[in-house]
Formats: structure tokens, sequence, C-alpha cells
């Protein structure tokens, strides 16, 4: 650190220096999370100081925390599920994880997970100690039961179902791998960090939330198609009890017990979810979601006009095409700015129409990706 501080104005150019060499949003057409709704952005800043691990000192926080719980319930099927806001998709998981590893004392704990699923996984696999066994998708890349079913023995502790893969945007048989869980009498998380935004709004119902018999406990995340400030996730559960294996004692706080895995968390999240919530409403979640599908249409009508077609018919707002040369025509895209994503199996090109794009942008990068077709 320089000895002698730095003036403000200094310091706020050295930071106008760094943000240029951040991407700005406009033509990314790979990234999970989007720019913000303002609203979220004023309500973010004006709690920038309240701290949820202490949550006793910031009482009107922990209120709107509780509201965006119940928000966030109603919206996947259960008006009374509990939970709280993590930072993110995966500390939501690894939560989840923990809890059907805590409640169900096994001495070589193993779950079953989707080949699909994030990388997460593997982080909670290596952390909490539970192999992790990966079960098949087909053709549609959708996890198949069968699969799952043989999987499952004595020391499974749980079973996990995606609503909405990172890579192919496809939601999982969520009612079959219930009936599964049932029969088993095994925890069902159901991972929807990415599609817990989406697919309630999406013309067609999918079976894939709490009203599904069997779901456990859900991931949703406010900071992707939430529309809410990075870093806000969201971890419900449907049974209270299930919250008693994260519980933990905090005698020199001025609460008592913690559920969180990180200590000191943003409360600035927190009211940033809530305000864009409350402020959107299901109507203006269905409106966004219109809004992606469509540019969603227009690309694969577009690529399609090129000769490429998409791996699967988009479910929701991402789309996967099989694109000659693919590592080639990304290395052009990116020249012409434009940053797109891989699927890993098959390797295929993965975009995301996300709501920071709009109609012209979408025409532009149709007719760039031609362009780069055809120069090889
Ligand atoms: C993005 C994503 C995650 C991880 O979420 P982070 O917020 O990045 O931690 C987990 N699962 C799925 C399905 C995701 O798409």
């Amino acid at each position: 650190m320089n000895q002698k501080g730095c003036p403000e104005k200094e310091v706020l150019a050295l930071l106008e220096n760094a943000m240029k060499k951040d991407t700005s949003y406009e033509k990314v057409l790979s990234a999970m999370c989007t720019q913000p709704h303002p609203i979220a952005v004023k309500a973010h800043m004006q709690f920038i100081a309240s701290n949820m691990g202490d949550f006793g000192l910031f009482q009107g926080t922990k209120e709107l925390e509780e509201k965006v719980i119940k928000m966030m319930g109603c919206m996947l099927g259960d008006d009374n599920a509990c939970g709280y806001i993590t930072t993110g998709g995966t500390e939501s998981n690894i939560q989840a994880l923990r809890t059907a590893r805590n409640m169900d004392n096994k001495k070589h704990p193993n779950m079953i997970v989707p080949d699909s699923a994030h990388f997460s996984f593997d982080k909670i696999a290596d952390l909490l100690g539970i192999e992790i066994r990966k079960a098949q998708l087909d053709a549609e890349f959708k996890v198949d039961e069968d699969s799952v079913a043989e999987q499952i023995d004595k020391n499974t502790i749980a079973l996990v179902g995606i609503a909405g893969s990172t890579e192919f945007g496809q939601i999982d048989p969520i009612d079959r791998l219930a009936k599964l869980a049932i029969s088993n009498d095994l925890f069902l998380h159901v991972d929807a960090a990415f599609g817990g935004f989406v697919i309630p709004f999406l013309d067609k119902k999918y079976d894939f939330d709490f009203s599904v018999k069997g779901v456990t406990s859900i991931t949703a995340d406010p900071h992707k198609m939430g529309m809410s400030t990075i870093p806000a996730g969201g971890l419900l559960f449907r049974e209270e009890e299930c919250l008693l294996p994260l519980e933990i004692d905090t005698p020199y706080l001025t609460i008592r017990k913690q559920h969180s895995l990180a200590g000191t968390r943003s409360g600035a999240s927190v009211a940033g979810a809530y305000a864009v919530m409350k402020h959107l409403g299901m109507d203006g979640y269905k409106k966004i979601v219109k809004r992606c599908m469509e540019m969603t249409d227009r690309l694969v009508e577009g690529t399609r006009e090129l000769g490429i077609e998409p791996l699967i018919e988009p479910v929701m707002n991402i789309v996967v095409l099989d694109v000659p040369d693919l590592d080639e025509v990304r290395k052009k895209l990116r020249a012409k700015g434009w940053v797109t994503s891989i699927t890993r199996n098959p390797k295929a090109m993965r975009l995301l129409l996300m709501p920071h794009l709009g109609d012209e942008i979408i025409k532009l990068f149709i007719s760039d990706l031609g362009d780069c077709i055809r120069s090889k």
C-alpha cells in the first residue's frame, strides 16, 4: 500500500481506467448475469453498510430478507418456504447439500447429479466429502431417470435435478426425480439458479418447483435473471427443520444463531433483490422473460437462415448452436467484439439472450456470424 493517501480525484481516475478494461455487457452473449435493474442499484447503495451476518443490528434489512424469501416462495410453489439470501448459486447448492448430508448420517455419502450439473457440485464433493455420481443425459440433454435410479444405493443422501441447465437451458424431469426421491426416502435438491426467475414466466408450464411433492430445496438466483445486484442468490427449503443442520451459535453477535455459510454478508443485495422484485412484480418479470424469448426466437430464425441449427429447440433464453469450425469462428467473432461461450459435451456454441441485449444487436450478431462463417 502507498504510505501517503492518494487524493480522491486521482483514485477516481484510477477506477475509471480500470473500468475501461472491463467488458461492457453490450456484446456479451456468454453471461448469466446482466445489467441490474436501476431500482436494485438504488436500494443496494442505500443499504451499503448493512450486514446480515449480524442482523440483530439490521432488523429492517432482516424484514426485507423475509419478504424476499416469501416472494420467492410464492413464485416457486410454496408460500411457506423458508431460507435466506446467499452469495449466489454456489453457496445455495453447498448449503442445500450440507443440510442433506447432516440430516442423513452416512459414513460414505454420495449424491447423484445430472452430467449437466454446474461445476459447483464438484466443489461440493470436495468440500463436503460427498462422492459425486453423474447420471447420463438423454438426447435432449435432460437427465435420464434410469441412469439416476441405477446409481442409488444405501449411501445415497440426495438427488439433484436441474431446472435450467447452465449449458443447455434444459429442464430435468423433476416430477420423475421426485418420485424416485420419495420411494427411496431421499433429499431432492432442484438447482434453478438460472431458471428460477425464468421458468415461472414461460408460456409453457413445467413442474419443477415446490408444487412437485418430493422437492426438498431449491436454488434460485436474484443476481441472474432476477435482475438484482451481485451477490444475491436464494436458497429455499420446504420445511423449516431443514435449517437446523445449518444452525451455528454466534455468542458474540446481537443474534444467537446463524444459518448462512458466509459470516458477514451483504444487506445491500438483500435490499436490491427486495426492491426489484417488489417493483417488477410477476407481470414485470413476465415481460422481461417474454422479451428474452422473442430475442431467442429471432436468433434461431436468423441462424437457421445461415444453415446453422440449434442442438435442441431452446427451452429458455439459452441457444446452443452447431457451428462448424467453432474455435475459429469464435475467435473471429471476438475480434468483432462479441463474447460467446461453449458447451462441453458436445462442444458447440452457447449463447444467452439476456435482458441487456436488444433486437438490433441480435441482427448485427447474426450478420457478423454469417460473415465469420463465410470468410473461412
Ligand atoms: C450459475 C449457476 C450456478 C452458480 O451460481 P453462482 O451464482 O455463479 O455461484 C449454479 N447452478 C446453475 C444451474 C447455474 O446456472
